[in-house]
């Protein structure tokens, strides 16, 4: 080729101008530069951009070649001939540019073979107006030589068809501009590069045309894409133009998970891969995150405070394993940090890449087994206090148990010693009792066999029967326990009155056990009432040892007791607690405490209860329960009792004395009536089953009679019959209340207190 090119510029003997062989040595290197381009771009064909760059490249040589073949040939002809030629070349440069651009607008979607072909339509149609050009003259408005060099001017045809052409360089120009602007990393640095090496030779091209020049010369076209095609040659090798390597890296760091930030020198951000844009944007309220490249890290990241203080004191030494947090929303994230200096081929270091991994996950699942562990030991460690505690427990009432049982059977000694020993034992049994119990009902509990009953309860009774039985064997003078009942709270429940009761047991026994002065107070309310279901808050609050913050979780959990030192001096298995929580919840409902270590605790159980039928139902207000209990109300009363059985007459007889009263008896329901007659009575205690007349007969009268003297007699129940329906009969024959038998005396006092204290007012 070069010696072509020489054989040509010595031409006929003679040597061309300097000029005009410097111009053809130009020509023809741009030629074999684009050719040499063409030869790389197709071995690296697969890539995405590959086939629009070869075409510009095989066209570029192309036209070079033939500008070069022009300007070398003599004869008229074969300059036009060669001129013409170089059309081919035009023709298709500006639109395969235009396709290239699209190509990278579009991340590598390519112009369909039918947008090609409808593209391609009107430079055809120019290439057919060039060529039948002597015959029209559409093209060039004149052809002529001067100085044996070939003059074009342009005609109307040349300039729709500069026009067209120019439009798809400039579109193609300005689609690199804002892929250039839009960008991030090595897609930013090439779109650069092809918008400046396409811009060059377009502009100088365009000046040429339109006559813009200073300076008249040869057209420059070819020698500004020499210009181009060196540079492009520099992009393929400095950017890795073509190499899909750098292109499959920056989309895997686009579409990692963790965040990857460049950094420069001055800890500016130079770049943001996706995620980290996407979470920045989000801290930051949605600013847009090109905004970011450029400013500072503490701009970037302004409540990132630990991130943007390692960034600032990092002295290459952040150890591997560096764990920072970040909390946003209320959510706590945990990241891995990773800091590398960035340096060039002199080792000189121009920034920094950070990448911070997202290890909540993980760093969940790893608090979630810490905490599993510490739960797992502690209930380990629990188990262990457990069984050293119960045996203790055991030991201690089998300890007197067996020891004055033994001083019984071989000492002589005087009846009041004697009973004194017994009580002892029946106390030491009873509380080894209430252990089995503990731990029948515990495994009950834990093979699910705990089955809850439901039947008609009066929940008053059993609460005051609850409270009353502490009272009574309470040994702490200063220890004042109350009960309050709220208005509205129903006498009647449906429940489970012995499971009820021992939730209650158990949570007053923990209050008297753990309050040596001061009150405890049971309080009692309705906090909802849908339908037939009434929602009670059942609380014990007291003014004792309070519980540790900490230790308030821990309450409920089986063989929990929560300090040795107070295990040893209060005693108790620790199941007490967990039994209460799991017999609330297969009531569906729920147990909270409230505690502060030295003040007191407050425990609340909120259980719904069904409603039997609100038939005759009395309802009372707040009673308060003394621990100093008295009869003063109850024995200001005279009762008149309607029993037949000689042995209920005498145990009633043995309560009723105790409290005080005045009571007369009648053996059946018609010498009822007949005392009633007689004498003047403040209540009725009424058996059910008597012969003669039954006491719902003697009920049925009684009121029948009310009708016309006025008046109301209370009358309450005394019956063997509790179930449901017996209830009901009694409260239908016009009873006021039911005692169930056996007949507990706290039960009889309770009642008869309510109405000792309604006739005293
Ligand atoms: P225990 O039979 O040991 O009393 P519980 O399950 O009833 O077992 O109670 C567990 C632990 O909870 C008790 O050992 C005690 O440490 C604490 N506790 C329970 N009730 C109270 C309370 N009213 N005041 C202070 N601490 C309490």
């Amino acid at each position: 080729m070069i010696s072509f090119a020489f054989g040509c510029v010595y031409k006929r003997g003679q040597f061309m101008s300097i000029g005009n062989s410097v111009y053809i040595f130009i020509l023809i290197a741009a030629s074999l530069i684009a050719a040499v381009i063409s030869v790389i771009v197709w071995r690296r064909r697969r890539s995405e951009q590959a086939v629009p760059f070869l075409v510009i490249f095989i066209c570029i040589s192309y036209w070079s070649l033939m500008q070069a073949l022009m300007f070398i040939s003599n004869k008229f002809i074969i300059k036009l001939t060669f001129a013409n030629l170089r059309y081919f070349a035009i023709e298709i440069v500006p639109i395969a540019f235009f396709a290239l651009a699209y190509e990278y607008k579009n991340k590598g979607r390519s112009l369909s073979l039918r947008k090609w072909i409808i593209l391609l339509i009107f430079p055809f149609v120019c290439l057919v107006a060039l060529w039948s050009d002597p015959y029209t003259h559409l093209f060039y408005s004149r052809v002529y030589l001067i100085d044996n060099q070939l003059k074009l001017a342009s005609g109307p045809g040349f300039w729709i068809d500069y026009v067209y052409l120019q439009l798809f360089m400039i579109y193609g120009i300005i689609l690199f501009i804002i892929t250039y602007l839009h960008s991030y990393s090595i897609y930013r640095k090439q779109a650069r590069m092809i918008a400046i090496s396409a811009f060059i030779p377009n502009a100088t091209n365009l000046a040429f045309n339109l006559d813009l020049l200073p300076f008249k010369i040869n057209d420059v076209t070819p020698i500004t894409f020499f210009v181009s095609g060196i540079l492009l040659f520099y992009a393929i090798f400095q950017y890795k133009l073509f190499d899909i390597v750098p292109v499959a890296r920056d989309n895997l760091i686009e579409s990692m998970n963790d965040m990857v930030i460049v950094l420069d020198n001055r800890n500016r951000v130079l770049d943001l891969n996706l995620r980290a844009r996407e979470l920045t944007k989000r801290w930051n309220n949605a600013r847009e995150p090109k905004s970011f490249i450029g400013m500072g890290i503490s701009d970037v990241f302004t409540d990132w405070k630990e991130l943007v203080e390692i960034l600032e004191a990092d002295t290459g030494k952040i150890p591997d394993n560096k764990r920072i947090t970040y909390s946003f929303n209320g959510v706590t994230k945990y990241f891995h940090i990773s800091l590398k200096g960035i340096f060039d081929k002199k080792k000189y270091k121009n920034g920094r890449l950070i990448v911070l991994r997202d290890i909540t996950t993980l760093e969940e699942a790893l608090n979630e087994a810490k905490r599993a562990k510490d739960a797992a030991e502690y209930a380990n460690r629990a188990k262990g206090y457990f069984l050293a505690n119960m045996s203790h427990e055991i030991r201690t009432p089998m300890n007197a148990i067996i020891g004055i049982s033994d001083i019984l059977y071989s000492d002589k000694l005087d009846s009041d010693t004697q009973k004194e020993y017994i009580r002892m034992i029946t106390e030491s049994a009873q509380s080894l009792l209430l252990i089995i119990n503990n731990i029948l009902d515990y495994s009950k509990i834990e093979v699910g066999k705990m089955v809850i009953e439901n039947v008609n309860m009066n929940l008053k009774q059993l609460v005051s029967d609850a409270v009353r039985s502490f009272i009574i064997s309470s040994d702490k003078p200063d220890l004042n326990i109350s009960c309050n009942i709220g208005q509205g709270v129903p006498d009647y429940i449906i429940g489970d009155p012995v499971r009820l009761g021992q939730i209650l047991i158990n949570i007053v026994g923990n209050a008297v056990k753990f309050t040596e002065r001061g009150s405890i107070t049971v309080d009692i309310n309705e906090i909802n009432r849908e339908n037939k279901t009434s929602v009670l808050e059942i609380s014990v609050t007291d003014t004792g040892i309070g519980i540790p913050q900490d230790q308030v979780g821990r309450m409920f959990e089986s063989f929990s007791q929560l300090d040795g030192s107070i295990t040893r001096k209060y005693g108790g298995t620790g199941l007490g607690l967990a039994i209460v929580k799991n017999l609330v919840q297969l009531m569906n409902g729920e147990i909270s405490v409230e505690s502060e270590s030295g003040k007191g605790s407050r425990f609340i159980c909120k259980i719904p209860f069904d409603l039997p039928d609100p038939k005759a139902l009395i309802s009372d207000n707040n009673e308060k329960v003394q621990s100093s209990q008295s009869f003063e109300a109850i024995s200001k009363l005279r009762i008149l009792v309607a029993e037949d059985n000689r042995t209920n007459q005498e145990l009633i007889k043995i309560y009723l004395k105790k409290a005080g009263c005045r009571f007369e008896f009648a053996d059946n329901g018609s010498i009822a009536l007949e005392m009633l007659d007689v004498n003047d009575y403040d209540i009725v205690l009424m058996d059910v089953q008597m012969p003669v007349q039954d006491g719902l007969e003697a009920t049925a009268r009684i009121r029948e009679k009310e009708k016309d003297t006025g008046g109301h007699i209370p009358i309450i129940a005394l019956t063997a019959g509790a179930m449901e329906a017996d209830i009901e009969k009694c409260l239908e024959a016009g009873m006021d209340r039911h005692i169930s038998k056996p007949v507990k005396a706290s039960n009889l006092y309770s009642v008869l207190e309510e109405y000792g204290k309604l006739s005293i007012r």
